[in-house]
């Protein structure tokens, strides 16, 4: 039976894999710690490793995977940047990942967070709960007619700008390979990078994180944002810099900020840290702002979405067993 070495799991990870079409043809093994190069030697005589977001595989790791005589690394989620595919490549590995689970999942999580904080139902929820029903300082804005600036326009970027123009926004994008077809169809103008920043009420961002993508959102680029911008991310925390927002914070240029994701999310996020004292100053200093509003990386988290991260990724491991070619989409 061909075996598979699942990290940094949850219990609804292991539900979904166990419910799995054809998951009983799999010697499953779930570990609740993240793959690394010192964690590597757990995956010792395993086929499979299959990986999630916060997993480290730099070139130590995937060395010492090879060492160990895995086959296939096959990720549960659509961003690679936390894998040295150079390496990967060297010591001939095959990658596979999840690249469309479900970008209607990441798409309205981002929109729910932008409502949520333009709104402050998040605050209005704790006051009513305490039987606080005043409205000061809840005012928000409508959406309508607003300035949306979508970055990256791919699957997850569309979707979020079909969203937007519902809400009868105007929607800007920028994009290194636009579609002016889609766009055309959809009423959206694509623009520069600088051109988005500097007209958008509200930038969302969408686009992978690689050595291009780094701080995208820096101190210089803040400067070119509107006064009172609202920011959404939920792609990958590395896009932003966070020292950078946090200046902007504090000078009062941000109207907003809602994250999903966080440069140095890893080891902190899907664990329960209440009652401890957080170590990353950054990231104290971030939730302390009453105008930032932040999840866990949770974008992901729909049952459609954990139901076709399990279905593919099941898929291409059978097909390791079976010698088949994997799943083409998937394959990095
Ligand atoms: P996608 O590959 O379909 O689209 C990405 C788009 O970004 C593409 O159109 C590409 O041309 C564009 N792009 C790439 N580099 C760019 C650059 N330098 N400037 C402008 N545009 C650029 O990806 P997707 O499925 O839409 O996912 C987007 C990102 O969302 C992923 O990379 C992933 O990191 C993140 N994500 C987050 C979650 C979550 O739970 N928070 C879940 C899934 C995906």
């Amino acid at each position: 039976m061909i075996s598979a070495a699942l990290y940094d799991t949850k219990p609804y990870d292991r539900e979904y894999f166990q419910n799995a079409l054809f998951h009983e043809k799999i010697d499953w093994q779930f570990h609740e710690f993240r793959l690394s190069a010192s964690t590597a030697a757990t995956a010792t005589g395993m086929d499979a490793v299959c990986i999630f977001v916060n997993d480290c595989l730099d070139r130590t790791c995937i060395a010492q995977l090879s060492k160990a005589g895995v086959k296939l690394i096959a990720l549960r989620c659509a961003g690679y940047n936390n894998v040295d595919l150079k390496a990967a490549k060297e010591f001939g590995f095959t990658i596979v990942r999840v690249p469309a689970y479900s970008p209607h999942a990441v798409a309205e999580h981002s929109v729910g967070l932008l409502l949520t904080l333009n709104r402050h139902i998040h605050r209005a929820y704790n006051r009513v709960r305490e039987h606080n029903f005043s409205l000061t300082g809840l005012i928000g804005f409508d959406l309508a007619g607003k300035t949306v600036g979508i970055v990256g326009t791919g699957k997850i970027g569309r979707i979020a700008a079909k969203i937007y123009r519902g809400f009868d926004c105007r929607v800007i994008a920028h994009d290194i390979s636009p579609c002016h077809d889609w766009a055309a169809q959809q009423g959206i103008e694509y623009t520069s990078l600088s051109g988005l920043l500097n007209e958008s009420d509200i930038i969302s961002l969408h686009l992978p994180l690689n050595s291009e993508t780094y701080h995208l959102l820096c101190r210089e680029t803040f400067k070119q944002m509107k006064q009172g911008v609202y920011l959404v991310n939920t792609s990958r925390g590395g896009l932003i810099d966070t020292t950078g927002l946090l200046e902007a914070l504090k000078a009062d240029c941000i109207g907003g900020v809602a994250l999903d994701v966080y440069e140095r999310e890893g080891g902190v996020f899907f664990e329960d840290h209440s009652g401890h004292i957080l170590q990353d100053d950054e990231l104290n200093l971030l939730l302390a702002y009453p105008n930032v509003l932040m999840t866990s990386h949770q974008a992901f988290l729909t049952h459609e979405a954990l139901s076709e991260i399990a279905r593919i990724t099941t898929e291409n491991i059978i097909r390791l067993q079976a010698n088949q070619p994997y799943i083409d989409e998937t394959v990095l």
